[in-house]
């Protein structure tokens, strides 16, 4: 978290908006954009295939969510359980958002939901929350492993549209 902070405090662009205008990016770890909901994986994961989940819109305060947002948000936590289910075999999930500093949120000016997947066995979700954990296992190969599904989900959205 440290470090993240850091990483903002030197004005760089927000985490959140890396790769505008596309629906994916491997280099900024973009798995998801649409209108209302952006997927990232963690660069820096609690877990392997920690995800952030955020809304497209730049905002910090769940009460500025429109319902819209707000369900196209909730159904995004849902899909992308869905696709670590399929791809990572977890046991469980944390799923959670740090609002605000105080709170952990390493981004506060964009709310963001963490999916977190866990195995038996694995480390004790508030000990590693703790600390930025990086995860040994190629965080480029998860993303090679997730992407497939989730351009499957922005293309199926696109056609329930039309
Ligand atoms: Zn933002």
């Amino acid at each position: 978290m440290a470090y993240i902070l850091e990483k903002d405090q030197q004005g760089k662009e927000c985490l959140f908006e890396a790769g505008t205008g596309k629906n994916y990016e491997k280099e900024s770890l973009l798995l998801y954009r649409d209108d209302v909901a952006v997927v990232l994986l963690n660069r820096f994961p609690y877990a392997n295939g920690h995800l952030l989940l955020a809304p497209s819109r730049h905002l910090g305060d769940i009460n500025d969510l429109l319902p819209e947002e707000s369900a196209a948000l909730f159904n995004m936590i849902r899909e992308s359980v869905a696709i670590l289910k399929k791809h990572k075999n977890p046991d469980g999930f944390n799923i959670g958002l740090n609002l605000g500093t105080v709170a952990g949120a390493g981004h506060p000016d964009h709310l963001h939901f963490h999916v977190v997947p866990r195995w038996h066995g694995d480390h004790n979700f508030m000990t590693v929350l703790a600390e930025v954990r990086t995860i040994p296992e190629h965080i480029e190969n998860t993303f090679d492993q997730l992407l497939p599904d989730f351009q499957k989900l922005l293309h199926s959205k696109g056609k329930n549209e039309q």
